[in-house]
């Protein structure tokens, strides 16, 4: 597998500068419900980078009905992670697109030591390991509260103490949740965080790399943390 990760992309380091010239590519660590997707979104602007979500990769790919897809919906169903060669093949194809130029944030991607390795091998140089800390309680309370807009597909929690709540009025059967947010399956996310992507941790502490946060503050607090440490 390591071969196969290593062998497709060839991007040339000064590819990823951002306006002000610097290079910017990020990774958004922590586990599911953490808001590593909201929180990029509110960073990805002021950047001029952009946001690569691996489970939104991973969805479109379901819904299309590819080949891929249909091999990762298994896994995605049962609350377990995708195997490392689908998803660092998917990631490789995704930073190669122009739009990457001037950096962006992988949110849910690595996952594992191996995409890790993956990622490292491909000349990819990284900026920064933002590290979201959040305890498991909070996680379900986040996650089982997460809808998503079928006619804008923009992300909402129900929860009052949860941004960004859906606006006044918004129809409920607008509001869809992901078979992956029930509880039963977010418990199993949560094992899978802890046992694979964990470790990740110490992997980017020992490269320098790692910035925590603490994710258990709210929305647009965790945000200007983030951009602190980002300046
Ligand atoms: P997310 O939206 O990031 O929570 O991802 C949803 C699901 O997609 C996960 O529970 C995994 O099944 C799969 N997935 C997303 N990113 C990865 C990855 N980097 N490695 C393996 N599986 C992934």
């Amino acid at each position: 597998m390591q071969a196969i990760c290593r062998s497709r992309v060839q991007i040339p380091p000064e590819a990823y500068f951002n306006s002000k010239g610097d290079k910017m590519n990020l990774i958004f660590l922590g586990p599911p419900g953490a808001g590593k997707g909201t929180i990029a979104q509110h960073i990805v602007n002021d950047l001029n980078i952009v946001q690569i979500s691996t489970g939104d990769l991973l969805r479109a790919a379901v819904k299309e009905g590819s080949e891929l897809g249909k091999k990762a919906k298994e896994f995605m169903d049962a609350g377990k992670l995708v195997t490392d060669e689908l998803v660092i093949n998917l990631l490789k194809e995704r930073i190669e697109k122009d739009d990457c130029k001037n950096g962006f944030i992988l949110d849910g991607f690595p996952r594992t030591i191996p995409q890790a390795d993956a990622l490292g091998e491909s000349g990819v140089k990284i900026d920064k390991v933002i590290n979201f800390k959040v305890e498991d309680d909070l996680v379900i309370h986040r996650i089982t509260g997460r809808r998503t807009s079928k006619s804008t597909g923009k992300i909402y929690n129900i929860y009052p103490d949860c941004a960004p709540n859906p606006p006044e009025g918004h129809p409920e059967e607008d509001l869809l949740q992901r078979d992956d947010d029930k509880e039963e399956v977010v418990k199993k996310r949560l094992v899978q965080y802890r046992e694979q992507t964990e470790p990740l941790i110490g992997y980017y502490q020992e490269k320098g790399l790692l910035a925590d946060i603490d994710a258990a503050k709210q929305l647009d607090e965790i945000v200007a943390d983030v951009k602190a440490v980002l300046e």
